[in-house]
């Protein structure tokens, strides 16, 4: 059933203050939104453009409940906020999307047992604790494959190539004996993403997917339309949408796809707005932004069309000098002050007539 449509004015509070937090208060504040940050750093780029801003621990539980009685409704731009904080704050005010995205997302083993369970291709996988049933695992999946972490990586962060079994002593080693999960390396053709949303009445909408370049194992490049066949494109919308129903989501979500000659494999999926969805800025009058926000506060979403193609390009750490140059394409900064090497700094979308 659908949800209570929250009216411009509302207040929207958001855990997690980074880049993602601080476009997100944007579009909100353009529908008329008051945005409260809940963010542990000191200074988080967010907060620049947000009404209120607490800064606490994720585990200060007063300061949780007083953020959530503060607003109307609660969402998260980073998918590794504890799941304890999200039971404190989801007694007093909704979450959306619910702590079952979150969940998943938060354990590349729950979330591999979740998509196939919902019967989605994924690479083949195993559960390592040690070096014993990595040896085992690595008996059924064999080499090249990838042992990465359960929990808390990112950007190619805590993951090791096993290229033949000679490599698993030094990659069980990096993993610092963290519970991790062994995948069959896929032989891609490309990597495409979906960013889809799912509205308060059961509604799915999603943009067309974008093709991913990644550097050092942080996205480089989105560009849109991705080079696939439009089956393809079809396969990936339909995809992003079995997510969507199957966790009964509320909010945009970022859906990562493998193209294979035998068809798409999933990667992972982010409960959240993504990366790979800031073309949207540039090249749809609704993004993944505004839709994130219409579809928390029971608003019609948007239809997702795109008036046109476009590349998006990640600035990272100096590359944000470059910024200022930039006057043919939309310049996002995100207002962070220490430019470290491969920080997200800020990103340019170039637009094209759609061809
Ligand atoms: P992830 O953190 O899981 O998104 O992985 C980061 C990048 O590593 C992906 O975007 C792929 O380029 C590559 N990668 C991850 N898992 C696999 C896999 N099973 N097979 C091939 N490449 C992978």
């Amino acid at each position: 059933m659908a949800f209570e449509v929250l009216p411009s004015g509302s207040r929207i509070g958001i855990l997690g203050g980074g880049q993602l937090g601080r476009m997100l208060a944007l579009a909100a504040a353009r529908l008329g939104m008051r945005c409260h940050v809940f963010e542990p750093a000191a200074d988080p780029c967010a907060c620049q453009v947000a009404e209120r801003v607490t800064r606490a621990a994720y585990d200060d539980v007063a300061a949780l409940r007083a953020f959530a009685a503060s607003v109307d409704v609660i969402t998260y731009e980073f998918e590794n906020v504890p799941l304890a904080a999200i039971d404190a704050v989801a007694e007093i005010a909704p979450v959306r999307p619910g702590r079952r995205a979150l969940e998943s997302a938060q354990d590349r083993l729950a979330e591999k047992d979740f998509l196939r369970a919902t019967g989605l291709e994924t690479a083949p996988y195993a559960s390592v604790r040690n070096a014993d049933t990595l040896h085992e695992a690595l008996a059924g999946i064999g080499t090249p494959s990838i042992l990465k972490t359960r929990r808390l990586g990112y950007d190619g962060k805590g993951q090791a190539r096993i290229m033949a079994p000679g490599d698993a002593a030094a990659a069980w080693a990096s993993m610092a004996g963290a519970p991790s999960v062994l995948e069959g390396f896929i032989d891609f053709e490309r990597e495409i993403s979906v960013i889809a949303a799912r509205g308060g009445d059961g509604a799915v909408v999603a943009f067309d997917p974008g093709e991913n370049v990644h550097r050092d194992g942080i996205l480089h490049t989105t560009t849109i339309p991705a080079a696939i066949k439009a089956s393809t494109a079809q396969d990936a919308v339909l995809i992003a949408g079995q997510i969507l129903n199957a966790l009964d989501y509320v909010g945009v979500i970022g859906v990562e796809l493998f193209v294979t000659r035998s068809g798409l494999v999933v990667n992972e999926f982010a409960p959240r707005v993504h990366n790979s969805g800031h073309w949207t800025q540039g090249a749809c009058l609704i993004d993944q932004f505004e839709q994130h926000v219409r579809a928390i506060c029971g608003w019609p979403l948007g239809d997702g069309a795109r008036h046109s193609d476009a590349v998006m390009t990640n600035l990272l750490g100096d590359e944000i000098l470059g910024a200022v140059d930039a006057t043919s394409a939309a310049v996002h900064v995100y207002g962070k002050p220490e430019p470290r090497p491969g920080r997200k700094m800020g990103h340019v979308t170039r637009i094209a007539p759609r061809g």
